[in-house]
């Protein structure tokens, strides 16, 4: 029997931390106190297996990024341990650019596989990396047992102004999900019971997808709506959105991508808006701009209570916005802190929303 099946059959025998009471991030300015409350102190107790059949709910998943040092870590272990408490779909680990980040993240996402409940999408991105050294760090992921992956082309590393291919790598987010497509089919060619293994647990591909078409490269959302369709052709299974602030940039390219053939899901990335500064490092780094009023809103705030609540407020609108607009679920970035995230969620209720 492996670690991983003992740590769950274990987990089965405990009761679920003790579901969060929807009105108090909205009403509790010192949100991040209640959060902490639901976050299980000192010996880990994992969390029961949501019972997926009976409640349909949108889905609920976080990015996380690999700890930048040893310092970060225990923080993050916070905030993962806090995370499974809601029972997320899954978790995506970012993948810093030009692979800066390999070993951390893998060894994120190989620790989240091993000694937690959540199920780890690996970010994977094609900046500096040939065709042949790809190969070997999806078959390391694959051989830890990961069977999910967000394939991106990335960005240029910092000081290089133009995107420019490894001269033996792979220029497109849809040659990466190809290569994934390949690697898979080989290995299941190669080994009868990987064939068998792959039946019961599909490799499953995300892509990227740019609400407002992607800023950082200059791209149209009608251009990204193209590399979407590619990337569907290639075999990409679903795909997660890059920040925005209002609901009809989502729903604008959900409405564009579905009358130009894509059919794959497409769950909105959302990030808590209750932090200015970081709003602002977001929008210097994706170039999504943050909209003037909310900034204005949040630098009124009398207090961090007060500017925690109206962050919240406008994401809970915004959350409201999309599922009412049809959003499969939501997709939160988390910058490895649980408060804001946990609070979005709570104030939008969105176990409310199952048909059960
Ligand atoms: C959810 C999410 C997670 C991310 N995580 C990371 C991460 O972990 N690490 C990291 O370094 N970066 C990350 N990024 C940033 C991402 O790598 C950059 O935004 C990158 O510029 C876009 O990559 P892509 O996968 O969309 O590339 P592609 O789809 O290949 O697009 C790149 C450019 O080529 C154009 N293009 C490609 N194919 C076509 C086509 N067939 N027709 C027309 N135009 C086409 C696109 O319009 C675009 O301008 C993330 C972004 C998102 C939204």
């Amino acid at each position: 029997m492996s670690e991983r099946s003992v740590r769950v059959s274990a987990a089965t025998a405990v009761p679920p931390v003790a579901a969060p009471r929807p009105s108090d991030a909205l009403a509790a300015p010192g949100a991040t106190t209640t959060t902490e409350t639901r976050a299980v102190t000192g010996t880990h107790v994992a969390p029961s297996p949501r019972p997926l059949g009976s409640v349909d709910r949108p889905t609920i998943s976080f990015e996380l990024f690999p700890p930048r040092n040893p310092q970060a870590a225990p923080r993050l272990w916070e905030t993962v341990r806090a995370l499974e408490s809601v029972h997320p779909d899954f978790v995506s680990v970012t993948y810093g650019a030009s692979g800066k980040t390999r070993e951390t993240s893998r060894a994120l996402v190989s620790r989240l596989l091993q000694e937690t409940s959540l199920s780890p999408i690996a970010h994977l991105t094609c900046v500096g990396t040939s065709r042949e050294e790809i190969t070997t760090i999806v078959e390391e992921f694959l051989d830890e047992g990961v069977r999910s992956f967000l394939a991106l082309r990335g960005d240029p590393p910092v000081g290089q102004d133009d995107w420019q291919a490894h001269p033996d790598g792979l220029a497109t987010a849809s040659e990466l999900v190809g290569l994934l497509r390949e690697i898979e089919s080989r290995r299941c060619t190669a080994s009868p019971a990987q064939a068998v293994r792959a039946r019961v647990r599909p490799l499953s591909v995300a892509v990227a997808a740019f609400p407002r078409g992607n800023a950082a490269t200059g791209g149209t959302r009608a251009q990204d709506v193209a590399s979407l369709l590619a990337k569907q052709e290639a075999g990409a299974d679903f795909a997660i959105t890059q920040v925005f602030y209002d609901a009809e940039a989502y729903l604008g390219l959900v409405a564009e991508a579905r009358e130009a053939g894509v059919v794959i899901p497409i769950i909105p990335g959302i990030i808590p808006a209750t932090d200015p500064a970081r709003l602002e490092r977001v929008q210097a780094l994706t170039g999504v701009p943050v909209p003037r009023a909310l900034l204005e809103t949040l630098a009124s705030a009398d207090d961090e209570r007060e500017r925690h609540r109206r962050g919240i407020r406008a994401g809970v609108d915004l959350i409201n916005g999309i599922l009412d607009g049809g959003a499969p679920g939501v997709h939160l970035y988390t910058f490895n802190t649980h408060g804001a995230a946990l609070d979005l969620l709570e104030g939008a209720d969105l176990d409310g929303r199952g048909r059960d």
